[in-house]
């Protein structure tokens, strides 16, 4: 088979490096990829939401299934757009359609869709400026913190959790009548704040059966302890130690199935992954949000524990026979520790020469924010190299990816050392 991946983080790194294990693969491709996507495959220079390039490169080099990794092409309808295209549409997108694709796309209505179906999540509702008064009415009846939620994608920037109330409605305004999010915060859904412990469940479904993919917790702060601004990820570890196999019969019976089954109801044919951010409270889960596509970093420490060959998972969803594949995982602890750019999340410098990859051992370096120039790999984003290593527990795979994160040198390296100190 040939297949073409959409995206060019570590995460994409991480698919491209399991799929080209596969013995059904013939060529392998990613659009646009990084310095590591292009040691196992070839790099296209295509945008990722250029859908008329993307079907010339189709067509052309015989591409046979198309797996998406973020959310932006399938929020804007790729999968949709295969469909709808005489030449493309016995081609599978590993990816929903755009009605799927809501659960990420509009917060209002993934709420809507959980509570529909008995999916636990905060209690909500949702505001515009015509009926800005009921939000703040709503916001008084609320204990803080008060949580508000841009309805539409923010990158990451659009939930505020504030501790006091003058201050919720006065964001609430920014938020829906000055635009603060643009028309991202055209609607705002207020919530309730969730107690416990965060992590995250990943499924990989045909629309009709499905497979847990192991759990995954992540480190989003910038400063050690979990301080600072937000970013994309700062490493990650699976399996996560406090998600027991009581609670996860728990998200499979209460979340997991509803989820399959609500989609389905809803005469949503779902082909693809769906990340389920949850809140453990007390061994109870409930639903923070859905994202579309596997998260990063967490793709760097699940895909590497699948034993499975995943394009053949691939080809189950496909075809909808994934009921029929056989669904292994690796029971060591995988861990991956985030090598950024000194300033990411905020201004940093590109362009770095990265040295000490040949020193690297019991470790696999996934590029992100790579790229080759001449002879070097040099950094080109703020998150660079995710190392991701197994060990016998997490302290033991974190030795690994550590020892690995000194040798790899750039101008400005940074990356935390205490990724899952909250577990050990
Ligand atoms: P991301 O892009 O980082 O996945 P997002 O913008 O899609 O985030 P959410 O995941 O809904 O938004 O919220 C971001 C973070 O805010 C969550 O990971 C969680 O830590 C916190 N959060 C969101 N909703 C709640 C809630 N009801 N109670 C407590 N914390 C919450």
């Amino acid at each position: 088979m040939n297949v073409l991946i959409l995206g060019s983080g570590g995460r994409e790194h991480a698919f491209a490096w399991k799929i080209a294990q596969s013995k059904k693969l013939k060529n392998l491709f990613i659009a646009p990829g990084n310095a590591g996507t292009a040691a196992v495959g070839t790099n296209v220079n295509v945008g990722l939401n250029d859908f008329e390039s993307i079907k010339k490169f189709v067509l052309e080099s015989n591409v046979n299934m198309v797996v998406v990794g973020p959310e932006d092409p399938l929020v804007n309808g790729i999968h949709d757009y295969f469909l709808a295209d005489e030449q493309l549409k016995n081609i599978p997108v590993i990816g929903p359609k755009k009605d799927g694709a809501e659960l990420e796309g509009s917060k209002e209505f993934s709420k809507k869709f959980m509570q529909k179906h008995g999916v636990p999540t905060a209690r909500y509702q949702s505001f515009t400026k015509t009926n800005l008064e009921e939000g703040y009415a709503f916001l008084e009846t609320l204990s803080p913190p008060y949580v508000l939620k841009a309805d539409g994608l923010a990158a990451g920037k659009g939930v505020l959790i504030l501790n006091d109330l003058q201050e919720a409605k006065v964001e609430l305004k920014n938020m829906v009548a000055e635009a603060k999010f643009g028309a991202a915060s055209t609607t705002v859904v207020i919530e309730e704040f969730l107690k416990g412990i965060e992590l995250s469940v990943f499924v990989l479904t045909d629309g009709n059966s499905y497979k847990i993919l192991p759990s995954a917790k992540d480190y989003k702060r910038i400063g050690e302890g979990d301080t600072g601004l937000n970013t994309g990820g700062m490493g990650a570890i699976s399996p996560v130690p406090f998600a027991t196999p009581d609670f996860l019969a728990k998200v499979e019976e209460q979340v997991v199935k509803p989820t399959i089954a609500g989609l389905k109801a809803d005469g949503i044919d779902y082909k693809g992954f769906i990340f389920i951010g949850l809140m453990n409270d007390n061994g109870n889960p409930s639903v923070v949000e859905y994202n579309v596509r596997m998260g990063d970093p967490e793709t760097e420490v699940v895909i590497p524990r699948i034993k499975s060959d995943l394009l053949d998972l691939f080809i189950g969803v496909s075809n909808q026979t994934l009921h029929e594949k056989t669904f292994e995982v690796d029971e060591r602890t995988a861990t991956t520790v985030m090598l950024v750019s000194g300033g990411y999340p905020e201004d940093y410098e590109k362009g770095k020469v990265m040295t000490g990859f040949d020193c690297i051992e019991n470790s696999i370096a996934f590029h992100a924010g790579t790229k080759q120039d001449g002879k070097h790999i040099v950094t080109s984003g703020g998150r660079v190299l995710a190392l991701t290593s197994f060990g016998t527990d997490i302290k033991d795979a974190l030795s690994k990816s550590f020892a690995n994160a000194k040798k790899i040198d750039f101008d400005k390296k940074y990356y935390r050392t205490d990724i899952g100190f909250d577990l050990v």
